[in-house]
């Protein structure tokens, strides 16, 4: 057997509780759970595990499905709510208790206080000591008749241990004394998360238990529970925590956690897949920008890594300039739509009847962008006429004695071909024409006509740039610049 194939057929679940937004972390093990269902033709389950009613709340569940569909994490079954199956919990249950695997616990909050508090002063381990599952069935029913409600308990094995080969880890074991007889169904018969998450895997046929590492102690205590109901557990891979670039947990990193957030701040679905699979798993070569299906088809769990891998936002905004630049421009327009209207750059009837035109902005300035609301900096000058110079720009290229000289010159040149023809080539062509004519550098053109079309000294290439604005607006704009020269002297 190999790790991909299990001797079961793949049925993952992406199990996330909804008391918050998709957070990253757990958006993470969907990504692992989703990519190895994908690459092994396997099944993955969407199941909400909302059995806490006080902290599970609706919006969340659709916060967290429109994440999941955001990214692109289809789920062939669910979502699965376990608050719509208490009754299999509580047959599991009560199944157990025939059996004798699970027993009637009568304690009191304050009979389990005292026994707590006791077993500290002894400098014992402070956990449950089973004084129930050695109760007569005499003494179970006048502890019932005194209208002592009781939970239910798993027996546990009182020696021994349990132990499991994680599939990332390693053979992983804890002694059954460090463990104790926990409750599977509260008083009022609401089952508790270790004893659910059992039942429903073993229910829903799960081969493989991918998840972060803060619920190994949780695996323990499920193995038990599959062992007292005679299944097989599923195999078990438990992923590495992430870790800020503080090394701290990234729930206390400040700014975005939750995966919907870092739509807002302009991060692509796709970027944000490929990213989260790189935390604690490597295709084993260098490659990192894997579009399309080479992440699905590179996956494996036999290379997730132990090692707490970091979270560099600065490697996920590189890796979101990388999609956006192997994007088709049509694709990528119409994902900016939305923030060019909000941005008041555009009106949805003006980017729609210019959407050519649009395009040759995107395709510009994609070179340039590492997030989709770069666009909006890095394009105002193809909007908005009113610019301000750059002030570093206009002592380098708007003060020299024959700035004014060179616009002007350019002027007359560009003015000379007629407006249809008036493209990136044509301008190049006249520019270069007027340098060689002059002695001069081309760059004594360049760099003025750049700041007087743009108001800055950076941007994509200067002839895609007077091929957007069209003539007219550069003969405006080189005017503009000209008139500027003239009434600001270097001082
Ligand atoms: N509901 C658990 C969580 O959100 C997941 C449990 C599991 O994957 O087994 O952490």
């Amino acid at each position: 057997m190999t790790l991909n194939q299990s001797d079961r057929p793949v049925r993952v679940r992406f199990a996330p509780s909804p008391t918050g937004h998709l957070h990253v972390g757990t958006a993470r093990t969907g990504v692992f759970n989703w990519l190895f269902a994908r690459q092994t033709g396997g099944t993955f389950i969407l199941r909400l595990e909302d059995t806490d009613r006080v902290r599970s709340k609706d919006e969340f569940v659709d916060s967290i499905v429109e994440s999941m569909k955001w990214l692109g994490l289809d789920w062939d079954e669910g979502p699965i709510f376990q608050s719509q199956r208490l009754e299999l919990y509580q047959e599991a249950a009560d199944k157990l208790l025939h059996s004798g695997k699970a027993y009637r616990c009568f304690c009191t909050a304050e009979e389990l206080e005292t026994m707590r508090n006791e077993a500290m002063a002894a400098g014992r381990n402070p956990r449950y000591d089973s004084r129930c599952r050695r109760l007569t069935d005499e003494q179970r029913e006048k502890l019932a008749a005194e209208g002592r409600a009781g939970v239910l308990r798993i027996a546990i094995p009182e020696t021994g241990v349990t132990s499991y080969e994680d599939l990332v880890l390693g053979k992983l074991q804890k002694g059954n004394d460090e463990l104790d007889d926990f409750v599977i169904l509260r008083s009022d018969r609401t089952p508790t998360y270790n004893f659910v998450c059992a039942v429903d895997d073993a229910e829903m046929k799960i081969s493989h238990v991918i998840r972060g590492n803060d619920h190994i102690t949780n695996t323990f205590k499920q193995i038990l529970v599959y062992d007292a109901l005679g299944l097989e557990p599923p195999a078990f891979a438990h992923l590495p925590l992430i870790l800020g670039k503080d090394k701290k947990k990234i729930s206390k990193r400040k700014g975005a956690v939750s995966v919907i957030d870092f739509k807002a701040e302009g991060y692509l679905a796709e970027t944000m897949v490929n990213f989260l699979a790189l935390l604690g798993w490597s295709p084993g070569d260098d490659r990192e920008f894997m579009p399309g299906r080479e992440l699905i088809s590179a996956f494996s769990l036999e290379r997730v890594t132990s090692a707490n891998p970091v979270f560099d936002p600065d490697k996920l905004a590189w890796l979101n300039g990388e999609y956006i630049r192997a994007m088709d421009d049509n694709k990528l327009l119409t994902l900016l739509q939305p923030l060019i209207m909000e941005s008041g750059l555009a009106t949805r009837l003006e980017i729609e009847s210019r959407w050519h035109w649009m395009l040759k902005i995107v395709a510009a300035l994609k070179e340039r962008m590492r997030l989709l609301t770069d666009f909006l900096e890095l394009s105002g000058y193809f909007f908005r006429g009113e610019l301000t110079y750059d002030p570093k720009g206009v002592k380098k290229h708007f003060h020299g004695e024959d700035a004014v000289e060179n616009l002007e010159a350019l002027q007359t040149a560009f003015a000379a071909i007629p407006e249809n023809r008036f493209n990136k080539e044509s301008s190049e062509h006249a520019l270069r024409s007027l340098a060689e004519e002059r002695g001069l550098k081309v760059a004594k053109f360049i760099h003025p006509l750049r700041l007087a079309l743009s108001g800055t000294t950076k941007g994509p290439g200067m002839f895609e740039i007077t091929e957007i604005l069209g003539r007219e607006t550069c003969l405006e704009r080189i005017n503009r610049a000209i008139a500027f020269i003239k009434t600001n002297p270097p001082s």
